[in-house]
């Protein structure tokens, strides 16, 4: 099964991607935390995507699209994956679809988590990363048991530069003028299923596993 999330940044595609590969056994592949990871340990194209990150734009397709095609080549994904935060431009869902199609595969489902603007600056604010690992909470909605510390690890959890008020509003954005338009581009394919992102977290996977099957 292989599946991509859509939808705004802070739509919750990680919290249900992550759910999605725990239950069907699949990689979870997000863009967003190979970059993190990157920055973290100082990489090359850690300190490139950063300049871009830190403003709230994208990095460019050639940044990511190489890796992410080389990523769902590997042994672990013979059986599927679900990508989070990729694709976001047309061109890379075209470089996506191009790369899968010579290996004679394709995508078999883009969920795009709705959620309106005006829920997305809340679920910003309060989104939590632990510096460790990298999971995220949200201070109302995904509290840890132990305030400021992560569950998974037990490192500190921090405000992510990119979700600062001032770099929220910009993101979104960006994802009105670039990512949105691959809404049309999986319908047009046949596979986008639209879930309702603005209900509990668990309401949310139970229509994803709906559209998915049990
Ligand atoms: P994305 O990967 O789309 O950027 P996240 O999965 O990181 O978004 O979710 C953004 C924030 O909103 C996180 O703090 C998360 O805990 C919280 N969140 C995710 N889904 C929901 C939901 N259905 N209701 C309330 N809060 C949610
Ligand atoms: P995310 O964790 O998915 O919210 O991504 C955080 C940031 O990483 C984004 O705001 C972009 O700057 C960058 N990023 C992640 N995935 C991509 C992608 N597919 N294309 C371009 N930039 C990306």
């Amino acid at each position: 099964m292989k599946i991509i999330m859509l939808g705004a940044p802070g739509a919750g595609k990680g919290t249900q991607a992550k759910k999605i590969a725990a239950k069907y056994d699949i990689p979870h592949i997000s863009t967003g935390d190979i970059f993190r990871a990157n920055i973290k340990n100082g990489t090359e194209l850690g300190n490139k995507a950063k300049t871009y990150m830190d403003q709230g734009l994208l990095v460019p397709d050639e940044l990511v699209v190489d890796l992410v095609v080389d990523r769902v080549q590997q042994d672990d994904c013979k059986n599927g994956y679900v990508l989070d935060g990729f694709p976001r431009t047309i061109p890379q869902a075209e470089a996506l679809d191009k790369a899968l199609a010579a290996l004679g595969d394709k995508v078999d489902y883009a969920i795009d988590v709705n959620v309106p603007d005006e829920n997305i600056v809340n679920r910003m604010g309060g989104r939590r990363a632990c510096v460790g690992c990298g999971a995220t909470y949200h201070l109302v909605y995904a509290p840890t048991k132990t305030e400021g510390i992560c569950d998974v690890c037990g490192k500190e959890l921090i405000l992510r530069d990119d979700d600062k008020p001032e770099t929220v509003q910009k993101r979104l954005n960006v994802y009105h003028e670039q990512t949105q338009p691959l809404i049309d581009y999986y319908t047009k394919a046949g596979i986008l299923k639209t879930v309702d992102g603005t209900v509990d977290i668990n309401d949310v996977f139970a229509a994803i596993v709906e559209i998915l099957g049990a």
